[in-house]
Order: C-alpha cells, then structure tokens, then sequence
C-alpha cells in the first residue's frame, strides 16, 4: 500500500480556470505520488497529518523558458560557460534546479542548454534522487540556422536545410530531449540580426515537427516577430517564446491553434532590460535604445492584451538567470503579468500551473483529484497579492510527487 499524506487546515487554489478564483479551506489527501481528495473535513485513518496552519496550497510553479546552464552568479558570458570544465560546471547547475525547486517551481521546461547535456543530467541526478530539483522537460543546444542569428555555430548547432535540421531534431530526441529551441527570429540586442527577421522556412519548421513528433518530443522557438510568430504557429511548434509583435496575420495563426500551442514571453526579462536593471552589467541606454527593446516592451504588452482577449493561452517563463533577471525571482514574470498585461492575480498564476501542466506533458497544474501532488505552500493569499510568490520566508514548503521536497529551514526548525 503506498503512503497516504493529509494536509489538513489548508486554503486551497485549485487553479480551476476562474480569473477570479480565491483559495478556500479544505483538506488534501495524498495517496502515493498523486492527488486522491480534496474536500473540508476529510478523514483519513492511518495518513500521515500535516497541519498547515491556514496556510494556501496551490500547484507548483512551472516555468517554461529556462537555461539551467546559467550559474547563479551568471552574468553575460555564454562563451565561458560553454568553456568551462564539466565537474563544477555541473555543480552549478546542481546548485541552480535546487533553486527552481526551493522558489516553489516543480516543472521546468528547458530553453536551451549551453553545455549540451546539461537538462539530461540534472534530470537524471534528479531522477536518482542525487540532487534536488523541479521536473525537467529537457532541452538541448538551440538550433540555428546558416547565416541566421547563432548560426555562426559558436554556440548552437546549425543547419542548412529540412534534411540537415531533421537529422539534428533526430539526434537530439536519440539523446533524450524533449524540447527542442529554434532559432526562427533575431533579437534586437544583436543589432546586425533584427527581431524582424526571420530563419528557416515552412518545410524546415515541418521537418523539424514531424521528426520530433516522431520521438514524442516537441519544437519551441524564439521568435520575436509577426511573420516568424506566424510561421510557426502554421506549422505545428507547440511554444512560442517571445511573441514581441504580433500582427493580425501572427494572431489569427495563433488563433487557429489555440487547443495546441502556447506563447511564454519572458516579459519580465523585457521589462527589466528596459527598466534599466541590466545597466550595471553593459546594457547602457545607449544600447537598450539600440536594441529597439523599449518598442518590443510596448508592443508585447500589447500582444498579450490581445492574446488574453483571444484565448490564447500564456506561459509564465522567461530567460532567469543573469543578474538583473536572478535565478529565485522566477514569479517576478507573474508581477508583471498583473501590472503590465491586465491580468488578475488568479489569472497570472494560471500561467504558471494550469495552463503549464498540459503545455509540458505532465499530468500537474491544479490540485485535482487524481493529478501528481506537485504542490506548493506559502503564507498568505496570492490572489490577493501575488508578489508574495517572490518572498522566500512565505514559502513553508514544496511537494514533489507527493513527498515534501523543501520544508522552509527558517519555519521548520
Ligand atoms: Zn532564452
């Protein structure tokens, strides 16, 4: 018989869907690694009991654009990394999953990775109980291609063509990445690569879908504007990440696939460029204005106005790691879902849970009968105030497959 967990006085968000949605008191019975009931006044002889005290429960986080190859005190060098030797290298990104985990995210969807088996790794120490750390969908090195931007393969692959990018797809998914990153658009922060441009065309986009379908994986990609937004949602890519600017043409795409794709912007990450946060690291407002970012910043809030209005569905997620972006402030990018983007707090946290769950692949996202108990505790009421996701002193605890996986040290003496 597998073990069976009661959190009892509890106020539970069950990230049911409702934007308006508030968390209630009930009880959550754990059987095994799953959800088995939740209700007020559960009885349960022979659980375990764990008194939350009134604190909420709600599913755990998930982001869906991460590079765990960034160290924690990662500031610009991606060449560094990639050059440095593998033993600590891979302590560090030990140390970074740990930090996932510990801010309340239990699923990762990888972005891309710096040393290439960097996800796979952590997901297997994590899997043999090794290190601590969230679900990780892995990713490998992002693709590019010939004379886009990366493709002068310092630090990605390339390809050519359908045939050359359907062998690399094939020779990741072989390796045991999940999530594959294309490289469709450029990114105004490389100014000789403009966000407006765009890589690859429809029969590689389509090569590369098919050949990770075939392995039960599937294609993400950076893509900043309209015409690589809609490209990609014509041919099949399950996440697109950024979505700056969206024309009629890249929403009514999107639209047709609203059941099956979804948008994670790295808002946040935007937000903080263009705030100024990066200046101390290089990023003077000469070359934020050279970038164009503060025109993205606007046009994406924008965008996602019109996603929300549309019903296309938004990832929370987005490039953590340097430092004015660090590594434990993920639920930052839900902040400014609220302050930039419209949202209610529920909603925003959505993003993060419900609408995170099926986007991955993994049977999690609400507190649901039935779902793996991946949950997160905290003190007080994020629907109310859903900075205080970002508090680390709020968070009690996490829960992985229905075992607790972090008790606050500072709570829990
Ligand atoms: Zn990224």
């Amino acid at each position: 018989m597998t073990g069976r967990l009661l959190l009892t006085n509890a106020r539970v968000l069950r990230c049911t869907g409702a934007r308006d949605e508030r968390p209630a008191a009930a009880d959550v019975l754990i059987e095994g690694d799953r959800i088995a009931r939740v209700a007020p006044g559960i009885e349960a002889p022979g659980a375990r009991v764990a008194d939350l005290r009134g604190a909420t429960v709600l599913p755990g986080l998930g982001d869906a654009h991460t590079h765990i190859s960034w160290p924690l005190d990662f500031v610009f060098d991606h060449a560094a990394v990639a050059a440095a030797a593998p033993g600590p290298h891979l302590l560090d990104v030990a140390a970074v999953v740990r930090t996932f985990l510990e801010s309340g995210y239990t699923l990762i969807i990888g972005a891309g990775t710096t040393q290439p088996l960097d996800d796979l790794h952590a997901r297997d120490a994590i899997g043999r109980g090794l290190i601590t750390g969230p679900r990780i969908v892995p990713s490998g090195p992002m693709i590019a291609e010939v004379g886009g931007l990366g493709g002068d393969g310092e630090l990605m692959e390339v390809a050519a063509d359908a045939r050359q990018l359907r062998e690399l797809v094939a020779r990741q998914c072989d390796l045991g990445v999940k999530a594959l990153k294309l490289f469709i658009s450029g990114d105004g922060v490389v100014p000789e690569h403009p966000s407006e441009d765009v890589y690859m065309n429809d029969a590689m986009l389509e090569a590369a879908v098919a050949e990770a379908d075939r392995h039960g994986a599937f294609i993400t990609v950076h893509a900043r504007g309209s015409a690589s937004v809609a490209m990609a949602a014509r041919t099949g890519v399950r996440i697109v990440h950024h979505a700056c600017f969206l024309d009629d043409d890249a929403l009514k795409a999107l639209e047709a696939r609203r059941d099956d794709l979804w948008v994670c912007p790295g808002l946040h990450y935007l937000y903080a460029v263009v705030s100024g946060h990066a200046a101390p690291y290089g990023m003077t407002p000469d070359r934020v204005e050279a970038s164009g970012y503060p025109r993205e910043l606007t046009s994406q809030i924008e965008g996602l106005h019109r996603l929300r209005e549309t019903g296309i569905k938004i990832l929370s997620g987005g490039d953590f790691g340097h430092q004015w972006t660090r590594h434990g402030t993920y639920a930052a990018e839900l902040q400014r879902y609220v302050e930039l983007a419209g949202m209610t707090a529920a909603e925003a946290i959505h993003t993060a849970t419900r609408n995170m769950g099926p986007a991955a692949g993994v049977e999690t996202g609400e507190v649901r009968e039935g779902l793996l108990a991946d949950l997160l505790v905290v003190d007080g009421d994020p629907t109310e105030d859903v900075t205080i996701l970002q508090d680390p002193a709020r968070r009690r605890a996490v829960l992985k497959d229905g075992t607790f996986a972090y008790l606050n040290p500072g709570i829990y003496p």
